[in-house]
């Protein structure tokens, strides 16, 4: 995996941490799946990406709840109430 700039602050971002767990909730057409990515951190501004994308996982390791990040299929205010 190459490294991530920061369009921002143009630097290289830091990885943060392996192993990330993310869970890419259950849609009407596809179950819930688990997948692990890499964080990384920009050391300039903070801002925190997860790369890895598509690695999915049969079963999720033992993470505690706050330490999964739940995938969003669209931002917030374009949920439709
Ligand atoms: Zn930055």
């Amino acid at each position: 995996m190459p490294t991530p700039i920061c369009l921002a602050c143009r630097v290289e971002m830091r990885c943060a941490r392996n192993n990330r767990l993310v869970r890419d909730p259950e849609t009407a057409s596809f179950p819930s799946t688990y997948w692990l990515g890499d964080e990384w951190q920009c050391p300039g501004c903070g801002a925190r990406i997860v790369t890895g994308f598509g690695r999915a996982i049969q079963a999720p390791p033992n993470y505690a709840a706050g330490e999964v990040v739940e995938f969003r299929y669209a931002l917030p205010a374009e949920v439709k109430a």
